[in-house]
């Protein structure tokens, strides 16, 4: 895994304050926020701004105002979801994503943006219709790689990083599987503009779902969000 995290690339310049623009921010162009309450939204930072896109570290209700997208990052869902409430954004960020935000959550935060999850000891954010079962692969194996086909990325397979995934069952009927693992299991889904990956493309090189991403907030606010596409 560490290897992975070294591949990573070191162009933007990462600090934790709020309302840092990418050194190519576009004038107007839509800010794309990724949660940083806890997990890993630096390294989403790096690969959105690698990609062109303007971000905003979203840490409080005033931050969530500014941004037309939102990604959750993988962590600690119990965490996240308890400094969601702590911070005050509980209620806007279901508001933003009950309107139509467009929203990715990856492991952790696609596991808040479920609307069942069997044993959560909390509530979730509970937008899409689809079961996350947590730490789906068991305690042997808390790590792994795996090739994935995903649908709408062109080119060779994703090389999925899976940390302590879940995987996402009953499926509701406007959920559209992107990606199963070779036993069938699905790990992406997307229900509108909603995204949610049981893996880690924010831990590797790979910047093709951020770029797909970026073309949905694009799509969403009729202006480019990114000042390249993926390569
Ligand atoms: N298993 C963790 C949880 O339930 C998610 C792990 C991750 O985001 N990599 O929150």
């Amino acid at each position: 895994m560490q290897q992975i995290r070294n591949a990573l690339p070191e162009r933007s310049i990462v600090t934790d304050s709020t309302h840092v623009a990418s050194p190519d921010e576009g004038v107007g162009a839509p800010r794309v926020g990724v949660l940083a309450l806890q997990g890993d939204f630096r390294e989403h930072r790096q690969i959105l701004h690698a990609l062109g896109a303007t971000t905003v570290l979203v840490r409080t209700p005033e931050d969530l105002e500014s941004v037309a997208a939102l990604i959750l990052p993988g962590g600690e869902s119990t965490t996240i979801a308890r400094l969601i409430r702590s911070s005050g954004l509980w209620a806007p960020l279901v508001e933003r994503l009950a309107a139509g935000m467009p929203a990715w959550g990856t492991c952790a935060g696609a596991i808040l943006l479920a609307r069942e999850v069997p044993g959560f000891d909390r509530d979730t954010l509970g937008v899409m219709a689809i079961r996350a079962e947590r730490n789906a692969f068991g305690r042997q194996i808390d790590s792994f790689e795996e090739t994935l086909v995903i649908e709408g990325i062109d080119g060779p397979p994703h090389s999925a990083v899976f940390i302590r995934a879940p995987v996402f069952e009953g499926l509701g009927s406007d959920v559209k599987v992107l990606a199963r693992l070779s036993d069938g299991r699905v790990v992406a889904v997307c229900e509108g503009v909603l995204l949610a990956t049981a893996f880690h493309p924010e831990l590797t090189t790979d910047r093709r779902l951020h770029a797909l991403f970026l073309e949905w907030v694009g799509e969403s606010t009729g202006v480019p969000a990114a000042a390249e596409t993926a390569e």
